[in-house]
């Protein structure tokens, strides 16, 4: 790759980046890269939270290894732990969406700070020290990457530019028409049938099966997630030491209930309605059964913004939505 040479505005990117969640469409993409399906990536780049699951970290692993012995480094970039700054008291405030429920009953949603300072600030930082201009060397104008973004046709309304001039996103998936099942039996094919959805464990937009799929697939993340729950009930510790204490309560769980006692097993309405099948659709109990649709990916949201509507509500920065 070069970066000097490659200034100007029409001259192309000077180098090709794969945002690499591990998941299902991501690794799709940068299989094909492998399969030289679709230009090469001179790396991936996988922002790490600290508290993906089990089965994420072996997934990348075996991705790693497989990239590159096709020439395509993979590399890991990472703000912290996600989980143990946000139980550290010493630790500057780490604001995951997380749900809260009021004096009054009513409840709300934390503001969503996470995805931009766990994920995209390392990812924009690499990219530009890729480029040969870390902050705050200014980016020469008409010197960008080219960096793949992992969105399937199903989901093509969440593909969105990087908002960043040296930054430019692409969409492989969406070029060639993959939805998520084919992704899916993309992945199968090559042996990577296992691949499983990547998120923090704790990931507060997880529905009941994602919940469940962490109870019952990693049960060491299951205990964190629930001791996590537990210990954030009254405040983030940060918060709480400086004497700003939450008005109302926080849980990791969209019903507003401590972890542990919700019933992730109760038939929800849509899994009843499709005979069990789990279907992915806006509607409430959508979201209740299979989690928020936007879910977390970098470049499908942009930075900071609730997911929900709103007004400001109480302390440490939650927003109010509908209940
Ligand atoms: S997966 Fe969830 S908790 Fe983790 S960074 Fe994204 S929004 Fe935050």
């Amino acid at each position: 790759m070069t970066t000097t040479s490659l200034m100007t505005p029409d001259s192309g990117p000077a180098l090709r980046l794969l945002s690499l969640g591990a998941g299902v469409q991501s690794t799709t993409v940068l299989l094909l890269a492998c399969e030289g399906e679709i230009p090469r990536f001179d790396v991936a780049l996988f922002a790490d939270t600290g508290w993906e699951p089990r089965a994420v970290y072996a997934n990348l692993e075996r991705l790693s290894t497989h990239a590159q012995r096709h020439g395509i480094p993979v590399r890991q970039v990472s703000a912290g732990n996600i989980r143990t700054d946000a139980l550290d008291p010493k630790h500057r405030f780490v604001s995951m969406p997380l749900h809260t429920l009021n004096p009054d009953g009513s409840r709300g949603l934390a503001r969503r700070q996470c995805t931009a300072e766990y994920k995209i600030t390392p990812l924009k930082k690499t990219a530009r020290e890729l480029l040969g201009c870390p902050h705050p060397r200014r980016v020469p104008r008409g010197l960008y990457a080219e960096q793949a973004i992992g969105i399937s046709t199903d989901e093509f309304t969440r593909a969105k530019d990087s908002g960043l001039r040296f930054l430019r996103n692409v969409f492989p998936l969406i070029e060639l028409g993959f939805d998520r099942s084919r992704c899916m039996e993309f992945l199968a094919d090559r042996g990577f049938g296992e691949t499983v959805k990547s998120a923090c464990v704790g990931c507060p937009f997880h529905g009941n099966a994602g919940w469940r799929w962490v109870r019952d697939h990693d049960p060491d993340g299951w205990v964190e997630a629930v001791e996590f729950d537990r210990a954030i009930r009254h405040g983030y510790p940060r918060a709480t030491t400086q004497g700003q204490e939450l008005r109302g309560q926080y849980f990791l769980h969209r019903s507003c209930r401590p972890l542990d006692q919700v019933d992730l097993d109760a038939p929800a309405k849509s899994r009843t309605k499709k005979h069990l099948r789990l279907v992915t659709t806006d509607s409430a109990d959508g979201v209740e059964e299979d989690g928020d649709p936007d879910g977390c990916s970098p470049w499908s949201c942009r930075s900071g913004e609730p997911v929900t509507a709103t007004t400001p509500s109480v302390d440490h920065g939650h927003r109010e939505r509908a209940a």
